[in-house]
């Protein structure tokens, strides 16, 4: 059995060992590093503050830190760069829990010819794209709406970008992970010694474990391999501005078969006109800060800005001649249908770069809607995942936007269209100085996920204060994925050091602390 807290006394036995392991520089427990561990986009940061942190940099280090974690039982919550805004930052889900930053660890190996790279977790977009900028490498990122972050830890909690290959976690080939008792295993090919194929065929031999480490708290990812997009010739395809919220019911519509068939291969994202003007400006200058939004408001902020009530950017990708066939086909199902605008977007290679998510450089200004309020402010992202029909994009709009209205929340949202699902990824915007709306954040998310538990959805990604709550939504036979996620926790972790209440996720002897 766990202890339920974290014992003061090992934990002060912890950091001198953990110190001398890894060298006193590396260990941080100031109250201002327990501070800069804290997730600064939460109502009260002080619920997952931490302990502290400490940075290996190197997998032995790694493995030192985590036989020291089980000696002395304290919790470790691995991050890589702990950039995850909206989801938790680097702050764990157990309040006391020593940060696991990675992000000393940055090396970087590409394969030039096969179009792979293998990525300590330490590197970020950034890191990546001007690594291969600086050697001319034909080949793109693929980047979150906020590149500051890692690509593994991006990808690990099956973060999403704009091009072909955005679906981040379906491009992991093979990883290196330390286990929660400090054995270090490859994944895939990598299990052979002297593979010459690790980040080339995803299978290897017997079971397959990559997706295990994804949202899970199993192991501690050192090295991941990721296929890596060969730059296209060409990229080809439309910005489209709607003028009615309604639109998205038979936009949705058009665009679902495309992508079902292959015909668009990134998933293009419908954003409402807020998703476009927070970035650009304060909600101060269109409303008083006690005053909803009306329509008139929204009908000024889209004028100026020139927006629609919504909008998606879809691209297609490759040689020329067949991409110009296949944008052709795209706007053919546009034809007859009512548009604000759509606006044609052309690259070919040779033209200037396109500087753009779409072409994968890496982007931090959506970073901005932080300032949408006047005071700091923050967002808790509540994402559930829908088949992708056009009547339910519909209701579920209508349904959650009369949450929004109920808890005085300023309506933020997209639908995103994967290949045989919808995102529906809401950015639940508010004003950390704003005590009344900080507790209505949290009410608005118990709703919305009582909301899309009625309707089936669950959601594919959660902020650390909702993980019970989200989990509790697969129950089916009795949240019979819980007893078996739970069952390979124990397994490889029986002293319950990783990342304890990841995704629901409790060790033995800690689940009295799920919510
Ligand atoms: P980013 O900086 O890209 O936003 P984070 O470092 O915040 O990513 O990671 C997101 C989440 O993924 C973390 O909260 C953690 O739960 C998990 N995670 C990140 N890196 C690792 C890793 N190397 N091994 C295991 N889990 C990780």
């Amino acid at each position: 059995m766990q202890p339920q807290t974290i014992d003061p006394a090992m934990l002060a036995r912890a950091i001198s060992a953990l110190r001398a392991a890894i060298g006193e520089k590396n260990v941080f427990t100031a109250e201002d590093d327990k501070v800069a561990y804290s997730d600064h986009y939460a109502p009260d940061e002080s619920v997952h503050r931490p302990s502290g942190g400490l940075a290996p940099a190197t997998v032995d280090e790694v493995r030192a830190v985590v036989r020291i974690a089980n000696e002395f039982r304290i919790p470790l919550w691995p991050i890589s760069r702990g950039k995850n805004f909206g989801y938790g930052g680097p702050a764990p889900v157990l309040k006391g829990s020593l940060v696991l930053d990675l992000s000393r660890m940055k090396r970087i190996e590409i394969d030039e010819e096969n179009g792979t790279v293998l990525v300590e977790p330490g590197v970020s977009f950034f890191d990546l794209y001007d690594f291969i900028q600086a050697r001319k490498l034909p080949l793109w990122l693929s980047v979150p709406g906020n590149s500051w972050g890692s690509v593994v830890g991006n990808a690990l909690d099956r973060g999403v970008g704009y091009t072909p290959y955005g679906d981040h976690a379906a491009r992991i080939c093979g990883l290196e992970v330390v286990l929660p008792e400090g054995d270090l295993v490859r994944t895939g090919m990598g299990a052979m010694g002297n593979s010459k194929s690790w980040q080339l065929y995803k299978p290897g031999f017997g079971p397959s474990w990559d997706t295990m480490f994804c949202q899970s708290n199993f192991g501690i990812v050192t090295k991941m391999g990721l296929w890596l997009m060969p730059e296209p010739e060409s990229v080809l395809g439309f910005d489209i501005e709607f003028d009615k919220p309604e639109d998205i019911g038979w936009a949705v519509d058009v665009l679902a078969p495309l992508r079902r068939d292959g015909v668009i291969q990134q998933s293009p994202s419908f954003g409402n006109w807020m998703r476009s003007a927070a970035v650009m400006t304060r909600r101060e200058q269109w409303a008083k800060p006690d005053q909803m939004l009306d329509e008139k408001a929204i009908s000024a902020i889209r004028k100026h800005f020139n927006i629609g009530w919504w909008s998606v950017q879809i691209r297609t990708y490759g040689p020329l001649e067949i991409n110009e066939a296949t944008n052709r086909h795209v706007q053919k199902a546009f034809n007859g249908k009512k548009v604000l605008a759509m606006k044609p977007s052309r690259w070919v290679k040779g033209d200037k770069p396109l500087g753009s998510p779409v072409s994968g450089t890496p982007i931090s200004f959506p970073l901005a809607n932080a300032n949408w309020f006047s005071g700091r402010g923050g967002h808790v992202s509540y994402s559930p995942v829908l088949p992708p029909r056009g009547d339910l994009a519909l209701k579920q709009f209508q349904r959650t936007k009369a949450l929004y209205d109920r808890y005085g929340m300023d309506y933020h949202a997209s639908f995103s269209m994967g290949e045989r699902s919808m995102t529906n990824v809401n950015q639940v915007l508010f004003d950390r100085d704003n005590p009344v709306m900080a507790a209505n954040l949290d009410r608005i998310f118990r709703a919305l996920v009582v909301d899309a538990k009625e309707q089936g959805y669950g959601e594919y990604r959660t902020h650390i204060d909702y993980m019970d709550v989200v989990a509790e939504t697969f129950d089916f036979n009795q949240h019979a994925l819980r007893r078996l996620n739970e069952k390979v926790k124990d397994a490889l972790d029986p002293r319950g050091i990783l990342a304890p209440g990841k995704s629901g996720i409790w060790p033995a002897g800690r689940r009295g602390a799920r919510a």
